[in-house]
């Protein structure tokens, strides 16, 4: 059944450097890069992070901070922190664990990914369902139910049997490739896809299989006007690093406000009390899940900023390195605007 989807697989991509040498230690890492970021940003990111940081000891011994600057181009940082907290306590444990329970009980692995170390990291029987899997085994089978733990299930019980006469790693791999680079979500290139021959799908219409879950009404944007300050002091810059409940946790982002707000429970930058001050020395657009933001900037001291927003604890300096440090994308435009390239 997946003989040919196999071949494919190995002959396209094993070249892929977390195929090629691995260790449990090494799929943890790659699979959690591969979770939300697509294999060209991770093959530009895992060669260096492996080298830096080639075991469970040495990642575990970063700092929140320090694993958010390593993990810096692959977005999403939350997944940075969970790695931590993995290998954290593996460890403390001193061995990896070796069984979905047990790797299931480590923070920050959940259920997916305690299945991709079982099936790609040991060639264990395992499925590591994720959206990928879900879709193109649904179209393989024809299975028609909604995306979601019961279409989970029922790939499972029809498709278990198939998959367990190949070895687990090179079929999970395959059908995640699959689900890459010819059965994607909005198109399925069915002509030149090794599966066509078997695949119930390609014989009426991919694309409703599976069943898109109801839509949602129409998301509603909110005009959100912040209010940003450089302070640069001796080649550093003042800013905060987002806490864990805040949108780009982990990041550091120069003093902000809200100066206007449509979401009047928006908590994440506390309120501009002085809301009468000089011209901005900048604006900049931006957005962020359902906001549309208008940055003002001013490029003010040390002692002006305290003046305005009426302190300046909570912050602290950062290097004004812009490359290794760990800012988030609108404070690397408005430093780009006040420094240039340099
Ligand atoms: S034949 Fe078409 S629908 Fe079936 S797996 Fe291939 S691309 Fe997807």
């Amino acid at each position: 059944m997946y003989k040919k989807l196999i071949q494919w697989s190995l002959k396209e991509f094993s070249h892929l450097p977390w195929r090629k040498k691995r260790s449990l230690y090494t799929t943890l890492v790659s699979e959690i890069m591969l979770q939300q970021t697509t294999v060209s940003t991770v093959l530009k990111h895992y060669p260096d992070f492996i080298k830096k940081y080639p075991t469970v000891k040495s990642l575990a011994k970063l700092s929140e901070e320090e694993i958010c600057v390593a993990w810096k181009g692959l977005g999403y940082y939350r997944r940075a922190r969970n790695l931590r907290k993995a290998v954290i306590e593996i460890d403390k444990k001193g061995k990896f664990p070796k069984t979905l329970e047990e790797l299931k009980e480590i923070p920050g692995i959940g259920d997916y990914t305690a299945s991709a170390l079982l099936a790609m990291g040991k060639d264990e029987e395992a499925m590591a369902i994720d959206a990928n899997l879900e879709r193109v085994l649904a179209r393989i089978y024809g299975i028609k139910e909604k995306k979601g733990p019961k279409l989970h299930k029922k790939i499972r019980e029809v498709v278990g049997k198939d998959l367990s006469s190949f070895s687990a790693r090179e079929v999970n791999e395959a059908l995640m490739d699959l689900g890459r680079v010819y059965c994607q979500a909005r198109k399925a290139d069915c002509l030149i896809c090794p599966m066509k021959s078997k695949c119930v799908a390609t014989k009426k219409n991919p694309l409703e299989y599976p069943e898109p879950l109801k839509a949602k009404g129409a998301t509603k944007y909110y005009e959100l006007h912040l209010a940003r300050f450089v302070v640069i002091h001796q080649n550093k810059v003042l800013g905060v690093i987002r806490d864990e409940d805040k949108w780009l946790s982990g990041q550091v982002e120069i003093p902000t406000f809200i100066l206007n707000s449509e979401d009047k429970d928006l908590d994440q930058y506390p309120r501009l009390r002085k809301t009468k001050i000089a011209t901005a020395d900048g604006v900049i657009k931006s957005s962020i899940t359902k906001y549309r933001i208008t940055n003002s900037f001013w490029v003010v001291t040390k002692a002006e900023f305290e003046a305005i927003s009426g302190t300046s604890k909570g912050y602290k300096y950062f290097m004004l390195d812009r490359q290794k440090g760990n800012f988030s994308t609108t404070t690397l435009k408005i430093l780009k605007k006040v420094l240039g390239d340099n």
